[in-house]
């Protein structure tokens, strides 16, 4: 106070006097920026002015964004002052799909092994989770490769799970977290046998000789054993919540949306927002099982959830539902052309939707008009092109309500499809951390065909004027949510890592600063944070990175390498580099 007042005194005597104020003095104590940052490379994401070297932070807000100089007049006896040397600054990275509650419970509490391992190493890792977990009731865990019983014939998938397992259920999800691995106590606790009827939307795998069920559940039919885990505990969900938002800040990530919150994890994003333990702009897709287990679809409930668990920091006024499966070789992605025929059940098909397009158009008509963004998971281009047939149906129906629902990975658009996007304001969330050559895009192949190899066209919709963003959807099909990684795929085409060599589709590649772009002011709106953050300009949220390296001074393939230095969320350092990480 007493400072203040002393300055006060400077600045009037100054004004009396008719004196010029010194550019280093206070106009005014309110404002007096709590951080400054100087001396660094701040790439913006503003056209009005691209690049800048100083920002001054005020209640969590951009005070001043400009030159070293103009900087100045911010910086009173409070304020902390950064020299960031040169360092290459930007907006916080917004990722529009993941799944943080459950990448923080499988990294904490699951039975986990890499999408590379082999049956035998899949086996050993599960037999020391046994050992591991006395007390477990049963053993989640996974994520084995999409082709691994392709790649690894075997007559009884749940006979290798047995041997280890002892009295333990056992459930192992595949990369794309559709389909379930299960050993015969799960199968039997969820009373699957040879005289099962067979599941709407999804396949129980059979020994082809015996018509026993082998342990292979596709899609809607791991929703059988599923449904028999107990769930987490509210601690369990709101540790893990707390984990994933803690790798998110130290990958650069300040808002991201979770793409298929149940239940409990809106309960713990309700619980930390309200003890303001949330440390980027959340936003909560919440899980529409229509569709799953005869569950009706309301409304009426979900608007119940939505206000419910709306919290600080959390915005629960999304949807997700599910169109489709995936194109690998479970081929349950709906596919305008047939999949390659399929070496198991020797016939040919396009895979299935979910619902009709009646349905899909109710629901997305009936949430639009109660004020949801819904999230459709279309991975094949019929579920693209029924699912934005219905956004069509209920724009016409509500008129344009604003709400920008979007596409789910949207791999496949047949190009008929592609300006539709852009007229419909429709966003394409593209998941480019696993779109590049890998054993997954190899699985794609072999069972779309060469018409696979036409996937995730992104110049042609940045080139359309499609709203795009992107999502790493971890943990459900990448290991990390590392999304420097998927910047690169976008940029290269090519594997980041470097493992699988060529590049896929590279006349579909972006430039830098498109990607950024996606990342920032795309995440920006995909949490209808536009106006609020996803660039540095005056009065947005201080959600900030600092960099290792300038992006635009490396080669593209170093872009997966980004080190973040210090991460900032409205004005708070949440994330601070240490040297030993
Ligand atoms: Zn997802």
């Amino acid at each position: 106070m007493k400072t203040k007042n002393h300055l006060l005194l400077i600045v009037l005597s100054a004004l009396i006097s008719g004196c010029n104020i010194p550019a280093a003095q206070l106009t005014s104590s309110q404002d007096e920026a709590d951080l400054i940052l100087v001396n660094a490379n701040i790439y913006t994401l503003d056209a009005k002015q691209p690049w800048v070297e100083a920002v001054a932070i005020k209640d969590g807000v951009y005070h001043y964004v400009g030159d070293g100089t103009g900087v100045k007049q911010y910086q009173g006896e409070n304020t902390q002052l950064i020299n960031l040397q040169g360092k290459m600054v930007m907006p916080g990275i917004n990722d529009a799909h993941q799944h943080p509650e459950m990448g923080g419970l499988k990294m904490l509490y699951q039975c986990v092994f890499p999408f590379t391992a082999t049956p035998d190493e899949i086996v050993a890792t599960l037999a020391q989770c046994v050992k591991d977990n006395p007390e477990a009731e049963w053993i989640i865990g996974g994520q084995w490769d999409s082709d691994l019983f392709v790649k690894y014939p075997m007559a009884s998938p749940k006979a290798l799970l047995d041997a280890v397992s002892g009295d333990k259920p056992v459930l192992l999800s595949s990369d794309s977290g559709h389909d379930g691995w299960a050993n015969s106590k799960a199968l039997e606790l969820a009373g699957i046998n040879k005289d099962s009827q067979e599941v709407e939307g999804g396949v129980i795998g059979r020994d082809a000789a015996t018509g026993e069920p082998s342990g292979l559940l596709l899609e809607h039919a791991n929703q059988l054993v599923e449904k028999l885990v107990p769930d987490w505990s509210m601690e369990q969900y709101k540790t893990a919540t707390v984990h994933a938002m803690e790798i998110a800040n130290r990958y650069g990530i300040t808002g991201l949306k979770d793409a298929w919150a149940g239940e409990s994890a809106l309960a713990a994003f309700k619980a930390l927002g309200d003890a303001g333990e949330v440390t980027l702009h959340l936003a909560a897709a919440i899980d529409v099982k229509y569709g799953f287990d005869n569950e009706t679809f309301d409304v009426t409930k979900l608007e119940m959830l939505r206000d419910r668990y709306s919290a600080n920091q959390v915005d629960t006024r999304y949807v997700k539902i599910f169109m489709d499966g995936v194109p690998t070789s479970s081929r349950t992605a709906a596919m305008l052309a047939n999949y390659l025929p399929a070496g198991n059940n020797g016939h040919s098909h396009n895979g299935g939707l979910h619902f009709d397009i009646e349905k899909l158009a109710e629901m997305i008509t009936a949430l639009d008009k109660a004020g949801f963004t819904v999230k459709i998971h279309t991975a094949g281009d019929r579920s693209v092109r029924v699912t934005l047939d219905a956004i069509e149906q209920a724009r016409k129906a509500n008129g344009d309500s604003g709400l920008r629902h979007e596409l789910a990975h949207a791999g496949y658009i047949d190009e008929a499809d592609l300006p539709r996007f852009a007229a419909l304001n429709a966003v394409a969330d593209l998941s480019p951390y696993l779109w590049h050559p890998s054993p997954i895009i190899d699985s794609v192949l072999g069972a779309v065909g060469e018409r696979g190899e036409h996937y995730w066209p992104i110049k042609d919709l940045v080139e359309s004027g499609a709203p795009v963003a992107a999502g790493s959807d971890w943990p459900a099909a990448v290991p990390t949510m590392d999304p420097w990684v998927g910047i690169e795929a976008m940029v290269t085409r090519a594997d980041p890592r470097g493992e699988f060599p060529g590049t896929f589709w590279p006349q579909q590649a972006i430039t830098l600063a498109q990607a950024l772009d996606i990342y920032t002011r795309g995440g920006a709106k995909a949490l209808r944070l536009g106006d609020s953050t996803g660039s540095v300009e005056l009065g947005k949220s201080a959600d900030l990175v600092v960099l290792n390296h300038n992006l635009f001074e490396i080669p593209a393939e170093n872009i997966s390498e980004t080190q973040i230095q210090m991460t900032f969320f409205k004005g708070e350092t949440v994330y601070q580099r240490t040297e030993s990480k």
